[in-house]
């Protein structure tokens, strides 16, 4: 992934994809502090649109606060950057990563005296989970591994450090057949998949954790509360087990990067008919039609690069 043609902003300005390099004593690579972003842009009857694009800066500003990190730029800079980065890879539809770490300039557990950097590249990244996952549903394993319990490691910043949690339960899942892992909280509560938050449907309401299961608070998972609000469904926030999976009438995951997947099976359990359900298909082609620009309600949530 390093070695090719194109740019990335970094620090204020678009260099060469290949010189976008730093030091092996940058804090944040041996400490794990530093915050970032999953964004998508599609390529809309309009051009190319950036899906949400403030609500994930203004995320990314979150994160970066709670893990008392100065940004050393504006919104708006930030959000120009992004769609800087989209043209000048000259992409139609894709994934942008900002990333905010801690330099180089000393290393110690305190990052004080160390420069904040930012940069953002952006790539052409198709289904995360698989197209086929996204038209039949995916199998996924409840995970070993416990989410991160709330005053841990601050389960609402989109830190770097909560992925080393994300990364072990999605090999776990991986090495044991199943396409994605289901993390539970401390308590035993189901929390949200290494990259996804989840959904449950059982008798027309749809269910899915608050956010003191230590999920990440999803700008996808936020859409899906609007599309559920427009089709007149409910959604009820609360604790859930991982057997009231097992029963659910259906289930699916959300994500910037997965989008709105089905999931058909947990722990070789096949949850309703074992296909993506009638709910989650409407959910999900309303989806489609809000990111792709189809539905001109939502035309604010798109900004043209
Ligand atoms: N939870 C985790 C752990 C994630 O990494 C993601 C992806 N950013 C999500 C949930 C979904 O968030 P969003 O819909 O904002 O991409």
């Amino acid at each position: 992934m390093a070695d090719r043609d194109g740019k990335i902003w970094m620090d204020g300005e678009l260099v060469e994809w290949r010189d976008a390099k730093i030091h092996v004593l940058t804090h944040t690579l041996h400490y794990g502090c530093g915050a970032f972003e999953g964004v998508r842009a599609y390529n809309t009857q309009n051009g190319t649109a950036i899906f949400r694009l403030q609500e994930h800066t203004d995320r990314l500003f979150n994160s970066a606060k709670i893990l008392r990190m100065q940004m050393p730029f504006t919104k708006e800079q930030v959000n120009e950057a992004q769609k800087q980065v989209v043209r000048a890879n000259k992409l139609e539809s894709c994934y942008i990563r900002p990333l905010t770490w801690i330099g180089s300039q000393k290393l110690g557990v305190s990052p004080k005296g160390n420069r904040i950097h930012l940069m953002v590249a952006a790539w052409a990244w198709g289904a995360y989970l698989g197209e086929e996952g996204l038209k039949k549903g995916i199998r996924v394993k409840t995970s070993s591994y416990t989410r991160h319990h709330v005053n841990i490691t601050m389960t609402q910043a989109k830190a770097v450090s909560n992925y080393s949690n994300s990364i072990l339960a999605n090999m776990e899942a991986l090495d044991d057949g199943y396409d994605e892992a289901l993390l539970l909280d401390s308590s035993g509560f189901v929390s949200e998949g290494a990259g996804e938050n989840i959904f449950v449907i059982k008798d027309g309401v749809i269910y899915t954790p608050d956010l003191s299961a230590g999920a990440l608070n999803g700008i996808t998972r936020n859409t899906v509360f609007h599309i559920a609000k427009d089709l007149g469904l409910e959604i009820i926030q609360k604790r859930i087990t991982r057997d009231e999976i097992y029963i659910a009438d259906e289930a699916f995951f959300t994500g910037t990067a997965a989008e709105v997947t089905p999931i058909r099976e947990l722990d070789r359990v096949q949850i309703g008919a074992g296909a993506r359900g009638p709910v989650t298909e409407r959910i999900q082609s309303a989806f489609f039609d809000i990111v792709n620009g189809r539905n001109p309600k939502y035309a604010h949530w798109l900004t043209k690069v």
